[in-house]
């Protein structure tokens, strides 16, 4: 017997009668990856976190950056998904390869469409990963920066976040080519942050960054392929899920200062249950792959110690005790003699 079979039906979908969900497409969800960054920052050995600036908040913080890039950058899109179906859809052979083949393979199947056309996820990875080598191992010798140090791990932990989501690997991300609208947020957001509010939520099975292998060309794209392989089951989910829960299944949600229609916790409880607890052990992996991405790429870079801050002046120290006034003035006056 299937175990969303043992629940009563009833019940459990009927809270809410209205209609709709109201949360348009991005990517895990604010919440979803800030937590990721957290989780995977407390598996991190000392001598990284020293070398990571020794405080997550910077990196948590900036955990959501890449998304909200997307309202500036036209180019930012398409660095969040890889869509192997369409790949495969036009006879393209992408996996595994460098940017430079790729990159002539889709001029050559359609020279009037962008090259960016499927998504960049597997190689903005690579690219990423190189970029926090590089922060901590700059190649013109100069002192380490820790702000770009930070915003590149945050960046690579967003992508890779990314790619452990199924529906971030296929050109139907939303549903759309099967009357599916609104299974994005359902799966990475509303999914995660119901299991996230559970206080009997199990731990992640322990795995030491340390030992962990990454490899910056290759693992992305096994991680595309393993969330791609879950695409078939999600859909097939969400169509039973809409059956049982359909209409009744949402109910209004306060969301920051707003109130927004949601899935219920009793209808995401039968979502976890169709998708047989798929979510969190992807969650658990996500986390530790962003961990030891990190931490390969700090190997990689000649495992640096932490980027010398320079020293605050006692000025500096004493205006932090101050009301914001006088700190300012004691600051202006800083540089005189
Ligand atoms: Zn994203």
């Amino acid at each position: 017997m299937k175990p969303w079979r043992a629940l009563p039906s009833d019940p459990v979908c009927r809270v809410f009668a209205v209609v709709g969900i109201t949360l348009g497409m991005s990517s895990w969800g604010f919440v979803p990856h800030r937590h990721l960054h957290a989780k995977a920052w407390a598996s991190l050995p000392l001598e990284l976190r020293l070398a990571l600036g020794n405080d997550p908040t910077p990196l948590v913080a900036r955990a959501t950056d890449a998304d909200s890039r997307k309202h500036t950058d036209s180019l930012e899109a398409a660095r969040h998904y890889f869509d192997l179906d369409d790949a495969h859809a036009e006879g393209l052979e992408l996996w595994g390869k460098p940017w430079s083949d790729a990159q002539q393979l889709l001029q050559q199947a359609d020279s009037s469409a962008s090259v960016r056309r499927l998504g960049m996820l597997a190689w903005q990875l690579e690219w990423s990963y190189w970029r926090l080598v590089k922060a901590w191992a700059p190649s013109d010798s100069s002192d380490p920066d820790l702000n770009e140090i930070v915003r590149a791990a945050a960046d690579l932990g967003h992508y890779l976040g990314d790619a452990h989501v199924p529906l971030h690997t296929s050109g139907n991300y939303d549903g759309q080519r099967t009357g599916q609208r609104g299974i994005h947020a359902l799966w990475e957001t509303h999914a995660v942050e119901w299991l996230l509010s559970r206080p009997e939520l199990p731990a992640c099975p322990p795995r030491d960054a340390v030992l962990a292998n990454y490899d910056p060309v290759w693992t992305p794209w096994e991680i595309i392929l393993e969330s791609h392989a879950m695409v078939p089951k999600v859909l097939a989910a969400e169509r039973t899920w809409q059956s049982m829960c359909n209409r009744d299944g949402h109910g209004f949600r306060r969301r920051g200062r707003t109130m927004q229609l949601a899935p219920t916790s009793a209808s995401l409880a039968v979502w976890d249950s169709l998708t047989h607890g798929h979510t969190w052990p992807r969650y658990c992996l996500a986390s530790q792959r962003i961990a030891a991405a990190w931490h390969s790429a700090w190997v990689d870079a000649g495992a640096p110690r932490a980027p010398r801050l320079p020293r605050a002046s006692w000025r500096e120290q004493l205006a932090l005790y101050l009301p914001q006034r006088w700190a300012d003035w004691l600051l202006r006056h800083s540089s005189k003699p």
